[in-house]
């Protein structure tokens, strides 16, 4: 982490109404202004004048000497957002930093990890998507959503939202990026072994930031999921992986369809096999759950 200036003295900057003022004033002028394929827009001392709602232009002229170098950018042609100003102001414009609309209970599609049971319902908890077994009465999942997906949305869409951010999620926790932050992640696979989860997959791989503090986890079968050798090998078989929720992969590792092994330690690798009829494919991963090589295989004398 990268401390020069203490948070407590960011965040005083804009304990000021006239301040969150002028950074919805830029956005909403850019918004207007913004011509396509010309960047960021820089919008001139007169035009935020016009904009907001202040005494004189020395009051403005102070506070957007203020503002600069944490939330704007000062150019020749003006001001523009910087990278903090367009998170604060775009949550500001959002609203996302007021409760959810409530959501569910709603009966979804899959089956139970840990029981089988295709009982499975989702509803929002504690600002959470969650999605709960109702015959074993576990938690099967638990994926964060934005009190905007919410508000926008409605029943499928909504739920088809959450599958849509976990995919692209995933895509870059495997390639190592903090879906968070953009930073860096490491990566370890540990095995879980008392863990309700099936045999078929005891390894969980855990993605931490060291930036941000987010942590990842998914079952090691799951991190492959979106790989192009599963994706490509799933449309062969008539599934899109990519719009499938996480708890739509249960029945394959419940029915042990989809199984991890590790095959060597020191340094560890791992197999995962994703199973399909007659067809399979095969995922070589290192100690850090990093794909080396796939292969398809087919099923023959019994076994794969
Ligand atoms: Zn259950
Ligand atoms: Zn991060």
């Amino acid at each position: 982490m990268t401390e020069n200036r203490s948070a407590a003295d960011i965040f005083r900057l804009l304990a000021d109404d006239t301040r969150v003022d002028i950074l919805r004033a830029v956005a909403v002028a850019q918004y207007e202004l913004e011509e396509v394929g010309s960047g960021a827009a820089v919008l001139a001392f007169s035009e935020i004048y016009d904009h907001v709602d202040v005494e004189n232009t020395s009051k403005l002229s102070y506070h957007l000497g203020e503002l600069t170098g944490t939330y704007l950018r000062k150019s020749e042609d003006g001001y523009s957002l910087s990278h903090a100003g367009e998170r604060i102001v775009r949550f500001i414009l959002s609203g996302n930093y007021e409760q959810p609309e409530a959501f569910g209970p709603e009966p979804v599609n899959g089956v139970c990890v840990f029981c089988g049971e295709n009982a499975l319902e989702a509803s929002l908890s504690h600002q959470f998507f969650r999605i709960d077994c109702t015959a074993c009465e576990q938690q099967v999942t638990g994926q964060p959503i934005t009190p905007a997906q919410v508000n926008t949305r409605d029943g499928d869409a909504l739920i088809r939202s959450v599958k849509l951010r976990s995919t692209e999620d995933a895509r870059q926790i495997r390639q190592r990026m903090c879906p968070e932050c953009g930073a860096h992640l490491s990566a370890d696979v540990i095995h879980v072994s008392e863990s309700a989860l099936p045999d078929a997959d005891p390894f969980v791989v855990t993605s931490s930031c060291e930036e941000c503090l987010r942590e990842y986890n998914s079952p090691l079968t799951y991190s492959v999921v979106y790989h192009p050798a599963s994706i490509a090998f799933h449309w062969n078989h008539g599934v899109d992986v990519t719009t499938r929720g996480i708890w739509e992969f249960h029945e394959y590792v419940y029915d042990g369809l989809w199984t991890s092994e590790r095959t060597a330690t020191d340094p560890d690798e791992y197999e995962v096999v994703l199973r399909h009829g007659d067809d399979a494919v095969r995922f070589y991963l290192d100690s850090t759950a990093t794909v080396v090589r796939t292969e398809r295989v087919r099923r023959e004398s019994g076994v794969f």
